[in-house]
């Protein structure tokens, strides 16, 4: 029996309907379920008794808590000891200090750092230290997420033997004043660690060179964002949220909330009660948080340029590649703007979009919906992603930086291709350039996004080649189910290496 911690610890309950047997049960899963059972028996019997706790800053929001909840199950299923703690604090000033750390990584805000900064993230820390060392046992292993509890390592006081891990989700391929502050402030906390995982080699700090150890994100296949939806399933979500006008009646009941769309006035209106086309027209789809480096804009203005090719008569490509691109409409959605109150960045991200919007000429705005999805149930919202997802031809990612881009591979697990831009380096990792979808040079370049938007719906045989290509290359590479078979090799090197 694991006992209770004591505040400001908290431990996390896990509870999850999937287990790794529902995985098995997917035809072409199976083989990753017995390659991930087989991995990890050795790993089963070399860490038997011990227990590995992560310890993370929330449980709620955010990629980490995203991810945590099937990496924990599926390790358990395994047969490994797992446990899930938070770190509390009742001092605001902490979170407002390791959100401004967060950002230095990521290359931007004020790069002084001073003692009380240091003191204060210490004393933090080793309240939770204290807590957790009450836990720890010789030969733990310790995997602590992200820069707010980094320091917890250094503060424990007398900890038994344990092996250590930092895994950062976060990083930045170039360097620059704010990153090398942030990365000097966290080093003495870094050098206590026995590895460090970060999800791209480019996000890895000089200082950590030869130290860690490259683990892409990966996504569950068997969330409701990405399991499989049969068509009349797939429909039924639509329906139910509100995002289509119904064709019938549908068993399901109506969501909580409903998704709505950008007016031609500008104004919010029920998105299903206008026909957007999900079902039967070539669709464009980016779905992202409001935020403009996620390329929304220039987005829009490409795909402008390409109904102005056909509209101008312009165009002198085959008769059904004209019908494609005269039916072809582009969907932007994100968050509905309940969601976003207290962003006011993406407020005015999105004001921008609907100032352009209700400034395009008719006959265009009427190929293009913003649409808004509610967020009351993240269930709800999930399963409309994964059926509009499922409803387009092309999902893009037009970020001008991107540090993972999981749509990417949300959409490419749906063998949709995807367009995205080759500088950012998330996309570069996921996507391959003509093999399973597009990587343009410049996202802000109107033109290249028409040319390759263009490029991408006019040969549908190739769309499917690529999708399918897609596909297998997150069945190989980005599934929760390979990273945790690298997990599990790292743990055994590192259990080796420190001889318990
Ligand atoms: N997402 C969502 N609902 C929305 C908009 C985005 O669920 O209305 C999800 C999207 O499916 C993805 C995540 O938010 O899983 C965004 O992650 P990504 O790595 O693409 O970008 P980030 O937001 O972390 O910059």
């Amino acid at each position: 029996m694991i006992p209770e911690p004591r505040p400001p610890l908290r431990r996390v309950t896990v509870e999850r309907d999937t287990r790794l047997d529902d995985y098995a049960a997917v035809a072409h899963l199976a083989g990753a379920v017995s390659d991930l059972r087989l991995e990890t028996r050795a790993v089963v019997s070399r860490l038997a008794d011990r227990t590995i706790w992560m310890v993370s800053s929330t449980s709620r929001g955010g990629g980490v808590a995203e991810m945590l909840p099937p990496a924990v199950a599926l390790l358990r299923d395994v047969g490994l000891r797992v446990e899930w703690l938070v770190i509390g604090s009742e001092d605001p000033a902490f979170f407002a200090l390791t959100k401004r750390i967060h950002n230095l990584i990521h290359g931007s805000g004020d790069p002084t750092l001073g003692d009380a900064d240091r003191t204060l993230y210490e004393r933090v820390n080793r309240e939770n230290a204290a807590a957790l060392g009450e836990l720890l046992r010789t030969g733990d292993i310790l995997i602590v997420h992200d820069p707010q509890p980094l320091a917890i390592v250094t503060q424990l006081s007398h900890p038994p033997p344990i092996i250590t891990v930092w895994r950062s989700h976060i990083g930045l391929d170039v360097e620059n004043a704010a990153t090398r502050a942030a990365w000097d402030f966290l080093g003495p906390y870094l050098d206590a660690y026995d590895e460090a995982v970060f999800s791209a080699p480019e996000y890895i700090p000089g200082r950590l060179a030869g130290r860690a150890t490259v683990i892409f994100p990966g996504i569950d296949p068997l969330a409701p964002k990405n399991r499989e939806l049969s068509l009349r399933h797939a429909v039924e979500v639509l329906c139910s949220g509100g995002v289509i006008p119904c064709p019938g009646p549908t068993v399901g009941e109506r969501y909580l909330a409903q998704a709505q769309r950008v007016a031609a006035d500008g104004t919010w209106a029920p998105a299903g009660a206008t026909d957007i086309g999900l079902l039967t027209r070539p669709i464009v789809t980016q779905i992202s948080r409001w935020d403009r480096l996620k390329g929304f804009l220039p987005l829009l203005e490409g795909f402008v340029l390409l109904k102005r090719l056909v509209h101008e008569g312009e165009y002198e490509g085959a008769p059904l590649d004209r019908r494609r691109l005269e039916l072809v409409r582009l969907v932007l959605a994100g968050p509905d703007p309940l969601a976003i109150q207290d962003d006011p960045e993406a407020r005015e991200v999105l004001d921008e979009l609907r100032g352009a919007y209700r400034a395009l000429a008719p006959g265009v705005r009427d190929d293009v919906a913003i649409l808004l999805l509610p967020m009351h149930s993240v269930e709800e919202n999930a399963l409309m992603v994964n059926a509009i997802q499922r409803a387009s031809t092309v999902v893009a990612q037009n970020s001008l930086r991107e540090g993972f881009g999981l749509t990417i591979a949300e959409a490419m697990w749906k063998r949709i291709p995807v367009l995205s831009n080759s500088r950012a380096v998330g996309p570069r990792q996921q996507l391959r350039d003509r093999l399973d979808g597009r990587l343009i040079a410049d996202p802000e370049d109107r033109r290249e996004l028409c040319g390759a938007l263009r490029e991408m719906l006019e040969d549908p045989v190739q769309l499917e080649r690529w999708g399918q290509a897609a596909q297998r290359q997150v069945h190989e590479q980005f599934l929760v189910l390979s990273q945790l078979r690298t997990w599990g090799r790292l743990l055994l090197t590192l259990a080796e290496r420190k001889g318990g």
